[in-house]
């Protein structure tokens, strides 16, 4: 049997960490809008998330980066006053960069390059980026009257999301391709996941790519989203500034709503929420409710058993 997965970074990857245990061929589509040039480095946060992660080597408590990480080429920047001293690379992660962007320069794109990365760190999934093609989320941001639009990280990370975001731009989507392997990833799957991931920075950069949203909207294969909100909190992260700035209520209605019946224009067949979240409804969708925690590999397949089970499909 074979699962696609549309995923963005942390959230995505402790989903793909249950995903994995069902005895499948696992796809992940990964977004890449949060990705950013810095020091001549092409960095991509939410491959590298989910690489490090399946690979064995993040950094858990953190929530970033690698284990046993040190950052001394990142005080060094420091101390020449080069740019964005608030983005921080651990000296591990910068060998990442350095092999991805000294391939990205000989040609190679970038799902060839996430390939070759992934021979290292075997994940165990097949992981692709959304689109070989550079797309960058940008931030429509109102900073003392004036309007502007910053990079996403710079939003996230250097503003931690308090600058009032007033709209989110996927720079370079309309133009892009979907990554070689993502449209006959959809076509062929058995079952599409959407993982629990930001939906308005993860999953809505995926879905931007023209052609990912047809392919998901016309293949054979049941569409099931998993909410990332519990009982109208984010479990981690700022998907609930996201939410409230593009006017969604942060709930698993909310979002249910927002990605909308396969039947209405939207994706979905299913959808899952948390039993705490029992009573959602969204016209068009079979919702089903389970506990949605993802504390350990084996309650997160528990979580996918059981969207599996609300199409019935059994792995
Ligand atoms: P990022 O790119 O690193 O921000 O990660 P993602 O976008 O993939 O995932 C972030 C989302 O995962 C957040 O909105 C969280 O609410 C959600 N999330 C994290 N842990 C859990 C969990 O245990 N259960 C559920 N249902 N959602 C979670
Ligand atoms: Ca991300």
């Amino acid at each position: 049997m074979r699962i696609t997965v549309l995923v963005g970074g942390v959230g995505g990857a402790r989903f793909l960490q249950g995903v994995r245990t069902l005895p499948c061929d696992v796809t992940a589509i990964v977004n890449t809008g949060d990705d950013v040039a810095l020091h001549g480095l092409q960095i991509c946060p939410d491959l590298d998330s989910v690489m490090y992660t399946l690979g064995g080597a993040a950094d858990d408590e953190r929530g970033w980066g690698r284990q046993g990480e040190t950052w001394a080429v990142s005080r060094e920047l420091a101390d020449y006053g080069a740019e964005a001293p608030w983005f921080s690379l651990g000296d591990k992660d910068i060998a990442t960069h350095l092999i991805r962007t000294q391939m990205l320069n000989a040609g190679y794109g970038l799902s060839s390059v996430t390939k070759a990365l992934c021979q290292r760190w075997e994940p165990g999934v097949e992981m692709l980026p959304m689109s070989d093609d550079r797309v960058e989320t940008h931030v429509l941001v109102d900073d003392d009257g004036t309007q502007r639009a910053i990079h996403f990280q710079e939003w996230w990370v250097r503003h931690r999301g308090e600058l009032a975001a007033q709209r989110f731009i996927f720079t370079g989507a309309a133009e892009s391709q979907p990554a070689p392997g993502v449209l006959s990833a959809i076509a062929t799957a058995d079952v599409v996941l959407i993982a629990p991931s930001n939906p308005v920075v993860s999953i809505a950069p995926i879905l931007a790519v023209p052609g990912i949203r047809e392919a998901l909207r016309n293949g054979k294969a049941p569409v099931i989203g998993v909410s990332g909100i519990i009982d109208k909190a984010v479990v981690r992260g700022m998907a609930d500034k996201c939410l409230t700035s593009i006017g969604v209520e942060v709930s698993a209605q909310g979002v249910g709503e927002l990605y909308g019946a396969r039947s209405a224009d939207g994706l979905l067949d299913a959808w899952l929420v948390d039993t705490t979240d029992d009573g959602v409804e969204v016209p068009g969708v079979a919702v089903h409710s389970c506990p949605l925690w993802m504390s350990s590999p084996e309650a997160t397949r528990k979580i996918v058993e059981a969207g599996l089970e609300t199409v019935g499909i059994r792995p």
